[in-house]
């Protein structure tokens, strides 16, 4: 049973909720929760399966993202909702449970090509820019990995030269979301001078964009490989603030703490999927949730799903405290991300064969959080960076 619209406030409806975590949540983070619920409950849903199956990514629903404040909503101004960390956190949770790559968007839209130009662009860039993205009605893209350049962009070759005022690109950027829809995209290349961002307006002339195709993961998205073929760009396209790799890492740790919810909400709808089933299929003459091998299988996802959704929000409360540090940004990401795996495909077990059909969530999720393993950090990565933290000896290389 899932909430829905018509769950008061407050009341908890949470099947996996052992603890009352709701009790830990405010009112108006409760009433987030319930729209943004709501929202996946009625567009999402219903569609899914089908988006999944056709490779299609629904456009369609941008606007009304926009209209719920979920784009760009941890931002102040320019049309953004000036949201709560921990408010971005629950609308990324329930919008995972729907589906990642709907979640990924909000995050490549809000975390990545949002706050790049919110925290490092000109006072121009930003108005020109952000109110459009706020509303959906213009979407953007951020351009870091390229073909040969993933765990390690400081290898990146895409490269910007001084032409006069001018800039010019030349490179390749891969597995960059949304690109052939986007209106704008935030490029990050060497120059030299070092590492540097530009805000590109996809129409500009040497600019294309190809979905990498087919993928097994993430179906319901899109990702691409951009080719920069001497793209001319003004001066006012250099994000005046961005120096060194440090510009897209700030915003690479938006995308990843929000993956820390994300991840427990495609958790919490797979073990829902399998706890209804489990309560109405019968084998051997009772249905399968009375047996005890069955609820070790429940009970031990929802101890992680527990215990996930308690780590985002005390992280969370930490971001909003300004008090949150980059190590423990990778502490969720790592965790919460590998344990969603975990519970996605345990939930898969319990619906037998009818769990590899597109009917259920769990495979669809499991598939999909493969690719939230690998993007923003992957998991050596966030090993790498947690075994630094406690041997203080640096391994990456
Ligand atoms: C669905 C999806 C969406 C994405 N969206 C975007 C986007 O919008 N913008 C963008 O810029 N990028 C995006 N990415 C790219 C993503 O960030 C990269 O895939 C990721 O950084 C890993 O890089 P890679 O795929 O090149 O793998 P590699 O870096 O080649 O890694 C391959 C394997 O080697 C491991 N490895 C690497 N270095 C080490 C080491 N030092 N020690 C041990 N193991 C190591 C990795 O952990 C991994 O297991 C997306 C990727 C996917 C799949």
């Amino acid at each position: 049973m899932s909430q829905t619209a018509s769950t008061a406030v407050g009341e908890t409806l949470e099947p996996a909720d052992l603890i009352d975590f709701d009790s830990l949540l405010s009112r108006e983070e409760l009433a987030l929760r319930t729209t943004v619920r709501t929202f996946v409950d009625e567009a999402i849903r219903p569609n899914i399966a089908g988006w999944f199956e056709a490779a299609h990514f629904p456009l369609e629903i941008v606007p009304e993202m926009g209209r719920l404040g979920l784009l760009g909503m941890h931002l102040h101004g320019y049309g953004c909702a000036g949201r709560t960390a921990v408010e971005y956190g629950i609308a990324g949770a329930e919008l995972e449970a729907g589906d990642s790559g709907l979640r990924t968007f909000v995050s490549v839209q809000g975390s990545l090509a949002m706050s790049a130009i919110a925290k490092w662009g000109s006072e121009e860039q930003k108005s020109r820019w952000l109110p459009g993205m706020a509303k959906g009605e213009l979407i953007g893209c951020f351009g870091l990995t390229e073909p040969t350049a993933g765990s390690d962009p400081s290898a990146m070759k895409t490269f910007a030269r001084r032409d006069g005022e001018d800039w010019v690109l030349n490179g390749t950027k891969r597995w960059i979301g949304l690109a052939n829809v986007a209106d704008v995209a935030v490029i990050w290349a060497q120059t030299d001078g070092g590492i540097r961002g530009f805000v590109v307006p996809t129409g500009s002339s040497g600019f294309s964009a190809v979905p990498i195709e087919p993928k097994l993961s993430m179906r319901a998205s899109i990702q691409c490989e951009i080719e920069l073929t001497d793209v001319r760009l003004p001066a006012g396209a250099l994000l005046p603030d961005a120096h060194g790799l440090r510009g897209p890492f700030s915003c690479l740790n938006e995308a990843r703490y929000g993956i820390i919810w994300g991840a427990m909400g495609a958790a919490r709808d797979s073990f829902e999927a399998a706890l209804a089933y489990s309560k109405d299929r019968l084998q051997f003459d009772k249905p399968l949730a009375g047996y005890q091998l069955t609820q070790q299988k429940l009970v031990d996802m929802a101890l992680e799903i527990n215990k996930g959704f308690l780590l985002a929000l005390h992280l969370g409360r930490l971001k909003d405290a300004g008090a949150l540090q980059n190590h423990q940004i990778s502490v969720g990401k790592l965790n919460n991300v590998r344990e969603a795996i975990a519970i996605a495909r345990e939930a898969r077990t319990i619906l037998g064969g009818n769990g590899i059909t597109l009917e259920y969530s769990p495979l669809r999720h499991a598939n999909n959080l493969e690719s939230v393993r690998t993007y923003e950090g992957t998991d050596e990565v966030h090993t790498l960076i947690l075994g630094q933290r406690l041997t203080g000896l640096p391994a990456f290389r």
